[in-house]
């Protein structure tokens, strides 16, 4: 982590978790055991219906809200779809794109992502892109080629302007909610090439700039390790997410308390 240059952030991804009367007790609970000065953003990703409980409860432990998907059209029939208009109205700061899950489930594509990422970035949420390879292709050498495709792809036509928003988060797909962490080693190796391709299409300084997290049962035990890497940035969580001891023990290794 390297944070003279960008900003360290933390964020849960909720899933299909938590009832609008879990919230506040979470926050609660949590609020205590968030380090002091924070220098990382802390951010959760909530299910949709439960964006509004989540910014109001949120609010004086500086937690910003995320939603986990976003429409990849402007408004009309699309029954059942939340636009970028719509999350932005309502106060999500950031908007997860390209969960594998929803890549996996609902067959969203590198056109999706990429045409989500600009509908957030046009309605100024941030939208957090999650790319990542499978087993199978990790085994097979092609973790690289993969990323590189799902980076271009996801920011074709993303400005500079537009990448300034942008979070990248690296999550290899055998690591979620697998409990296999990627190896301090593996997610550095993968992050800094990320962040080598922001530098190929955007020059120097973005790629200094932008932030990319790691993410894949990133937990209470594991987190310092990855966090101390020069090219992680903050992690994307999910299990660990839910339970606020871990996530504040999460938040605490980004050294937040000691800048
Ligand atoms: C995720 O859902 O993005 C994730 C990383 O999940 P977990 O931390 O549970 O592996």
């Amino acid at each position: 982590m390297n944070t003279k240059y960008r900003k360290a952030i933390i964020a849960g991804n909720w899933k299909m978790n938590m009832l609008v009367s879990d919230i506040k007790p979470f926050i609660e609970e949590l609020k205590p055991m968030l380090p002091k000065t924070k220098t990382c953003d802390t951010v959760l990703c909530v299910p949709a219906v439960n964006i509004p409980a989540m910014l109001r409860a949120g609010k004086d432990a500086k937690i910003a809200c995320g939603a986990q998907d976003v429409s990849s059209y402007d408004k009309g029939a699309y029954t059942g779809e939340i636009s970028a208009a719509q999350l932005a109205d309502v106060g999500a700061k950031y908007c997860i794109v390209g969960h594998s899950e929803r890549r996996a489930y609902h067959n969203e594509s590198d056109m999706d992502v990429n045409s989500k990422t600009g509908k957030l970035i046009e309605h100024g949420v941030s939208p957090i892109i999650c790319v990542g390879e499978s087993l199978e292709q990790r085994e097979s050498g092609l973790t690289m080629p993969h990323i590189n495709y799902q980076i271009r792809a996801a920011l074709a036509d993303v400005d500079m302007t537009g990448l300034r928003r942008c979070v990248i988060a690296y999550e290899p797909i055998w690591a979620i909610g697998t409990g296999k962490t990627a190896t301090a080693e593996q997610a550095q190796e993968v992050c800094g090439y990320i962040r080598s391709i922001i530098r190929e299409i955007y020059g120097a300084r973005p790629a200094r700039s932008i932030s990319i997290l790691y993410g894949g049962s990133m937990n209470a035990k594991n987190a310092a390790e990855l966090l101390a890497q020069p090219d992680i940035d903050g992690g994307l969580i999910g299990g660990a997410s839910l339970k606020p001891a871990d996530f504040a023990t999460i938040i605490a290794a980004t050294g937040a308390d000691n800048e």
